[in-house]
């Protein structure tokens, strides 16, 4: 590109009608109007001229020197910019103020100080020193561009602009120059219309004179006034012929200036990253409105505070961007969290939202001020996290529930049917649950921030311990009573035909029964006990209910059949076995000098021995007392049994009764015996 703009004829530029450029890299801005105001449409521009995201990667160079010098004409042939030159023909004056463009095909931002010739005229020497501050900020070359015959006017009016150069400058960097950075600039020297006689070198030490002598006299705060010149600037000359004169010359020569702009690779290369002040592209609008304004009400110009400022306002604005693509994404999963679902690589997605806003705004706010970058940083990773911070704890809950729920489903469809093993059901549950959870916390983790699942999980074990112990309680009871329900089965009948005998050791009988059934389903329980892991205390508990549910069992077995009808039935078999059949089981038929009396009392007192064998369970063999509710047993203590009616079966006052009635049918047989003598006599 740079080849074909050497070959092609050069085109003025003043001849392209400026204000209505077709392509926005050529346009250009009036940045300060001859008001002094500053234009609010930097920042636009230069996103027009796409330089908006080139970071550091961009120069800026201004231009001073007197009026009509010819200093737009050597800019548009320089950088192939569109700043108005003087009409020849009308000798119009052209806009003051501070104009911008950007250079053709360059990463260049090129200021054209246009100001009245203050000194000559006696006036706004005000906007001179102005525009040299504001210039010097942001400027890494400041060209000097002066007639040939000017040189060596030490009181010319050059000289008075660059004392001005020199004080602003050290009061901008004077501190600042010492550690190499930011302060450094470029005095290029470019003498117009030379005409040769007198060698570059000659003019190049009269200035260099002049310049330090300048330098001299400057009056400098003390702690800078053994600093050199060379210690802030570099200086540079170079010398064009006359534009119209030797015009081709001239055109040569530009060109080959030209190059040193352009040609990175060149030894002579002007923009030497040193002279850098390191504001990055998209900062530059609101940095220079900023220098503007400071300069403007004569503040005094710290530049530190500018670049903390600048670094504040562009922080703030990148993070903004940066935070309002995040809450697009992360809104997209605010519902889908706060409705209890578990939202599938919740923690992928969030880890790569958070990156993204963080990479996006290290890409664009490090290039601030290092101290404010961090800081803001600190803010956004603070405001990142808060959001993040509801959805990880909103998808552990949710993971919580949705854990839980499979662990009760999982222990209920484990418990299914009468071979389970508990602990087995319960271990496999629980194992494959608190796996889910974990894993789900673990995805859900953000890098970068402290958060932990482990306590959920915590929460998690409790509440499944909870359930299991509920499941086991249950399970335990459905158990029990199972086990009673064979056992009354099993104690039934013997119980039934022991009564019915009433020997001297019916309650011996009875009382083993229930011994040797309990013992069975004690040893039952204690068997399918095992796979519950149930404590001491619960299998304790457990046989305890066993001990008194059989117990109650079997009263009611008892009462059953003890009732009056099936007592006094009883008692009637007996006494009808003794009184109306002999000692061989043959029917007996009274003669007449049988003795009925005798045998009648015989048989009705045997009888009558039986209400009092009846009416309390009491076994001779003391071992067995061990299965009766008593104070000292302890399955039937702390309870409201009744230990003293327990054992009971007939009080006194039913035993009478009981006696009474038998009486009653006991002497009906013995006059309906009595009858058949007589009837037997008759025959
Ligand atoms: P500025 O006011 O310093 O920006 O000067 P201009 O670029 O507007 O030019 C002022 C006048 O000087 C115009 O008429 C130009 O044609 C003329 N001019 C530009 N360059 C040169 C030069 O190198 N030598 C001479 N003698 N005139 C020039
Ligand atoms: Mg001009």
């Amino acid at each position: 590109a740079n080849l074909r703009a050497q070959d092609t004829p050069y085109v003025p530029p003043t001849s392209l009608p400026t204000s209505s450029s077709q392509t926005g890299s050529t346009e250009r801005i009036q940045i300060i109007d001859d008001q002094k105001k500053f234009t609010p449409d930097l920042a636009t521009q230069i996103e027009r001229w796409g330089l908006r995201d080139a970071g550091f990667s961009y120069n800026i160079v201004a231009v001073f020197g007197s009026q009509s010098t010819g200093k737009s004409t050597l800019l548009n042939r320089l950088f192939g910019t569109t700043f108005d030159v003087m009409d020849e023909t009308k000798r119009q004056q052209t806009t003051k103020g501070i104009w911008m463009c950007r250079g053709k095909d360059m990463d260049v931002m090129v200021m054209d100080v246009e100001g009245t010739d203050g000194r000559e005229r006696g006036e706004d020497q005000d906007f001179e020193r102005k525009s040299a501050l504001f210039s010097l900020a942001s400027s890494e070359i400041l060209i000097v561009n002066l007639w040939e015959h000017q040189v060596g006017l030490y009181q010319g009016a050059n000289m008075g602009l660059l004392k001005t150069v020199f004080e602003v400058n050290l009061g901008l960097f004077g501190k600042k120059a010492q550690d190499g950075s930011n302060g450094r600039t470029l005095l290029l020297f470019v003498i117009r219309d030379h005409i040769g006689q007198t060698p570059l070198a000659n003019l190049q030490a009269t200035l260099t004179a002049d310049l330090n002598r300048i330098w001299e006299s400057l009056s400098k705060p003390t702690d800078l006034k053994d600093r050199l010149l060379s210690d802030y600037f570099d200086l540079a000359f170079t010398a064009l012929p006359h534009k119209i004169l030797s015009a081709d010359k001239f055109e040569s020569e530009v060109q080959e200036l030209r190059t040193r702009f352009v040609d990175k690779e060149s030894s002579d290369y002007l923009f030497k990253p040193v002279y850098h002040k390191r504001i990055p592209a998209d900062g530059v609008a609101f940095y220079m409105e900023g220098i503007w304004e400071q300069v403007q009400t004569n503040k005094d110009l710290d530049l530190p505070t500018q670049q903390e400022l600048l670094a504040q306002f562009r922080c703030d604005e990148i993070s903004a961007v940066a935070l309002a693509e995040f809450n697009e994404q992360a809104k997209s999963q605010k519902r889908p969290v706060e409705g209890g679902r578990v939202v599938e690589g919740l923690g992928a997605m969030m880890n790569n939202w958070r990156t993204q806003a963080l990479t996006r705004y290290d890409r664009d706010a490090s290039r601030y001020h290092k101290g404010v970058y961090g800081r803001k940083r600190v803010d956004l990773v603070a405001v990142l996290d808060s959001t993040l911070s509801p959805l990880f704890l909103g998808q552990l809950k949710n993971l919580h529930k949705s854990c839980l729920v499979t662990f009760k489903k999982e222990m209920l469809d484990g418990l299914h049917g009468e071979d389970y093993d508990f602990a087995n059901v319960f271990q496999t549950a629980r194992e494959r649950s608190e796996r889910t959870f974990s894993e789900g916390g673990r995805e859900a983790l953000v890098e970068g921030t402290d958060w932990s699942w482990e306590e959920e999980l915590e929460l998690l074990r409790d509440e499944i311990r909870a359930v299991a112990d509920q499941c086991r309680k249950d399970e335990t009871t459905k158990m029990i009573n199972l086990i009673e329900r064979n056992l009354k089965k099993h104690i039934s009948e013997p119980v039934e035909l022991h009564l019915g005998k009433a020997s001297p050791d019916m309650w011996d009988e009875i009382l083993r029964v229930l011994r040797d059934t309990l013992d069975k389903a004690e040893r039952t329980y204690l068997t399918k006990a095992k796979g519950f892991n149930c404590t001491e205390e619960e299998n304790a508990a457990a046989l305890d209910a066993l001990r008194k549910r059989a117990w109650v069992a079997l009263r009611v077995k008892i009462d059953e059949q003890t009732a009056d009808p099936i007592i006094l039935g009883k008692l009637r078999n007996h006494f009808e076995e003794r009184f109306r059949y002999d000692e061989h089981g043959v029917p007996r038929v009274w003669k007449p000098d049988d003795d009925i009396d005798d045998a009648f009392k015989k048989a009705k007192d045997q009888t009558l021995d039986l209400v009092p064998l009846y009416s309390k369970i009491s076994p001779r063999d003391t071992s067995l007392e061990f299965y009766l509710p008593s104070e000292s047993n302890d399955s039937f203590s702390n309870d409201d049994f009744d230990l003293s009616a327990s054992l009971v079966i007939f009080t006194e006052t039913k035993c009478l009764d009981l006696t009474n009635k038998f009486r009653r049918d006991a002497d009906a047989y013995y006059v309906e015996a009595k009858r058949s003598t007589v009837a037997s006599i008759a025959q």
